[in-house]
């Protein structure tokens, strides 16, 4: 169910799925997404600085917890660093504008938003400096690929615990994730249902058919079982509610199969190597 958690290559526990606030316009918008998602048991929030949202979040997340009778340390938060902050003092800046935003006196996952080619690694040190201090219980990285993460790796005094990624089924980075599985780094899907460009999918609508689920709960399923974290995003609570009802049916090996051949490198997103 949606208290399913990974452990972290720290021990922390990642709930494998939360929910995703890209786009979502900051105030009652994202206040009430962010409500109906923990109220419907939910315990993860996907921000960063730059969706503009963090305020909101943060007034969600103070509603919902007064309403739900749960704990700030029962949730887990993550926001990201944006590009123009990267750099070691602006990243230290950065984070605490991010808490102060949110409400919160620290995050559970705080990630390089981009690898910006010559500023990342300055952020990296200022995310083990916060690391450090406790108000970050985990620290990673998203958009990042096997070169960057090498460069990472080479300096790092603390271990990346999460890459947070564009994965789906037309965009399954299988070298990726193999490089993240030898690192312990957990890899986690952003664009997990591929925003949306999925639903007309034939051989995903056959499969749906096969488990009386729709083509959203199949792919997020298609995830889970290939040990990946997810955040998809809707602000309609029915469909928060849909993209949490994945815990009762199994896909086959075969049918994990076949959505395994739907990969065709094709990203809606940036190219990580050509983005600033
Ligand atoms: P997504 O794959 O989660 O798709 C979201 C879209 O799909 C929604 O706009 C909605 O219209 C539709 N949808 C959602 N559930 C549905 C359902 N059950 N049935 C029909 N339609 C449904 O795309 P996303 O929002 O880009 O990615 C998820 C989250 O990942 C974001 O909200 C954000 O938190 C994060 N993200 C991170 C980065 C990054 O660079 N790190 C980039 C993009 C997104």
């Amino acid at each position: 169910n949606l208290n399913s958690r990974v452990k972290l290559n720290n021990g922390i526990e990642m709930p494998v799925v939360g929910l995703g606030v890209f786009q979502v316009e900051d105030g009652q918008i994202v206040i009430d997404s962010v409500k109906a998602a923990i109220k419907n048991g939910y315990r993860s929030i996907d921000t960063a600085a730059i969706y503009g949202n963090e305020e909101g979040v943060g007034q969600g997340i103070k509603e919902a917890i007064e309403e739900n009778g749960i704990s700030r340390e029962d949730l887990f938060i993550t926001s990201k660093v944006w590009n123009a902050d990267l750099g070691y003092q602006s990243t230290l800046d950065a984070f605490e504008l991010s808490l102060k935003k949110l409400g919160l006196d620290y995050l559970d996952l705080y990630l390089i938003h981009w690898p910006v080619e010559g500023k990342y690694i300055e952020s990296w040190k200022a995310l083990e400096t916060l690391y450090k201090t406790g108000k970050v219980k985990a620290i990673g990285m998203s958009n990042f690929q096997i070169h960057h993460l090498q460069d990472v790796l080479e300096i790092a005094e603390i271990k990346p615990m999460v890459n947070q990624v564009e994965l789906h089924p037309l965009l399954s980075q299988v070298e990726l994730r193999n490089f993240l599985k030898e690192n312990s780094i957990q890899v986690e899907a952003w664009a997990p249902l591929m925003q949306g460009q999925l639903f007309e999918n034939e051989t995903l609508l056959k499969i749906a058919k096969a488990h009386d689920k729709s083509i959203a709960q199949i792919v997020l399923r298609w995830h889970l079982q290939n040990e990946i974290v997810i955040i998809p995003k809707s602000v309609k609570e029915h469909r928060i509610q849909e993209n949490a009802n994945i815990f009762d049916f199994e896909l086959t090996t075969e049918e994990m199969k076949t959505i395994d051949t739907l990969n065709q490198n094709h990203r809606v997103g940036p190219d990580p190597d050509n983005f600033d």
